[in-house]
């Protein structure tokens, strides 16, 4: 059946320098369309004017366009990771080929209680000098309290110091970033109180903001963990997000269901909880993050580590500054190598590495509870990564879920799975004006061929691109073409916006 949407464009043509109106439209044409809603695809194209999508359906060439033919690949909202390290990259990266080369176009980052402070000329410099993809900013927890409390950081904070972390949070906020991201596992922030936490949080909710976190613990701690962050959603109102949902520890294996019943419930009384996963069974952090209570030089906390977190076999150094040698060996490898048991060489690691760079990728999930969590309808999809990592997540995450969990597992629909990579991505962290394909929106747009999209980068070749991932526009400019970046850096800075937006005509902000 035909079907059109369109917009009038007369608006929307482009003013050059010299006063004269010149039409520059592109048209994207024989395509399957999924427009972000989860409903079905549709043959048909689609016209760009400028940065804005413009029409939909069964249109047919006008002198202005310039025509992709799109060959019949599915063309999809360009994917936003609502949990991104790539805005520790920009000035190394500005083309962000780990993102756009698997399809993502917005990145959301200021993750983990991480953020650049300050935030406004971060901001503002990145719209002076954009990068290929758009960018949103949190504010980091650990970021304040470690501006107010220097290295003094494991203990509670004053109430004087609180007060002043309100007072710079409200700031931060005011740079325009959608909310308090929190990493209550790291050491900045794990001694903080559920109070102070709350009373930071009280305040991005006070400025129409919102929470996301790594939680207090994905392992030891898990259920209380989940219960505080619960606890914020409920007392706030504000929505909240749990960060890189995982399951991370063996006695806890299995239990997906139980999260996500927990989460619902949560939602059937009101708390608007989501989450966001990133498809892989082992994540990268530092070898301290396994002693969450500080206590590095204590064996048998180490043993239970192995026993129970991520098994000496499992634990692989990205990074391990004090002898490089040992990049790309398991903590197993290196115990062998040592001839020591690995308990006590994975403390010996972190005396060894105190004050200096390591990273490690720790094995420490199952596939039963990913695939779970990966088919929850309010939870979309992030990499948690970064533009050059160890952790191929930075290079595979969207493609891997189309492929491996969406074409070869079939755990949900590829439409649905669109969905929560644009749509509900973009709801879960309070973007608009993106994440689908509808007249009056952003021409933020993804092409690729699900019949063969699929990742490629691994722990040892982290930087693999994926195949199927054919070409990738963010507001309208094409930034990625068969394995190459274009040049072209047309990403905005994603303000959160006080007001609701305009019905046309959208500007830079949010
Ligand atoms: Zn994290």
């Amino acid at each position: 059946m035909a079907f059109v949407k369109s917009v009038a464009c007369s608006c929307l043509s482009l003013i050059l320098a010299c006063g004269s109106p010149v039409p520059r439209t592109l048209l994207l044409s024989n395509v399957e369309l999924l427009d972000g809603s989860g409903g079905p695809a549709r043959t048909g194209s689609l016209r760009v004017a400028g940065d804005t999508i413009v029409a939909i359906g069964d249109l047919t060439r006008q002198p202005s366009d310039s025509v992709v033919d799109g060959g019949g690949l599915t063309l999809a909202p360009g994917f936003i990771d609502t949990h991104s390290h790539a805005d520790r990259g920009f000035d190394r990266h500005p083309d962000a080929l780990a993102a756009v080369s698997q399809g993502i176009t917005t990145i959301v980052g200021g993750q983990d209680g991480d953020s650049p402070y300050p935030l406004g000329p971060f901001l503002d410099s990145l719209a002076r000098r954009p990068a290929a993809v758009n960018v949103a900013m949190y504010v980091g927890h650990a970021t304040i309290r470690t501006l107010l409390l220097g290295k003094d950081y494991r203990r509670t904070a004053t109430a004087t110091e609180l007060d002043s972390m309100k007072k710079l949070l409200r700031h931060e906020l005011g740079a325009g970033a959608l909310g308090l991201s929190t990493g209550l596992e790291y050491e900045e922030a794990h001694s903080a109180s559920r109070e102070e936490v709350l009373a930071l949080a009280q305040v991005a909710a006070d400025s129409g903001g919102r929470y996301i976190s790594h939680v207090r613990s994905e392992d030891r701690g898990f259920w209380p963990a989940i219960d505080e962050l619960l606890e914020i959603g409920r007392v706030t109102g504000m929505p909240v997000q749990l960060s890189h949902a995982k399951i991370a520890m063996r006695r806890i294996w299995g239990q997906a269901d139980r999260l996500l019943a927990k989460l619902d419930s949560a939602r059937a009384r009101g708390t608007r909880v989501t989450l966001d996963v990133y498809p892989y069974l082992y994540w990268q952090s530092t070898l301290r993050v396994l002693f969450p209570e500080g206590n590095y030089g204590d064996v048998k906390e180490a043993r239970f580590a192995l026993d129970q977190v991520s098994p000496a076999d499992g634990l692989l150094l990205g990074r391990f500054e004090p002898d490089s040698s040992y990049a790309g060996k398991t903590v197993a490898q290196i115990a062998a190598l040592r001839h020591q048991d690995p308990a006590l060489t994975l403390v010996a690691l972190i005396k060894e590495s105190e004050g200096k760079a390591e990273s490690v990728i720790g094995t420490s999930m199952i596939e039963p509870d990913l695939v779970k969590l990966l088919a929850w309808p309010y939870g979309n999809i992030c990499t948690d990564g970064e533009l050059d990592g160890r952790h191929p997540r930075g290079y595979g995450t969207f493609s891997r879920v189309l492929g491996r969990y969406v074409r070869e597992q079939h755990v949900v629909p590829l439409a649905e799975m669109i969905r929560k990579m644009s749509a509900l991505a973009a709801e879960n962290v309070g973007i608009q004006r993106r994440g689908r394909l509808e007249p009056g929106w952003y021409a933020d747009l993804v092409l690729f061929d699900p019949a063969t999209v699929i990742d490629h980068a691994t722990p040892q070749d982290p930087h693999a691109l994926s195949t199927g991932i054919a070409r990738t526009w963010v507001n309208g400019i094409e930034v990625y073409h068969d394995g190459l970046t274009t040049g072209a850096r047309p990403g905005q800075v994603l303000r959160r916006s006080t007001t609701a937006p305009p019905p046309l005509r959208p500007s830079a902000h949010l």
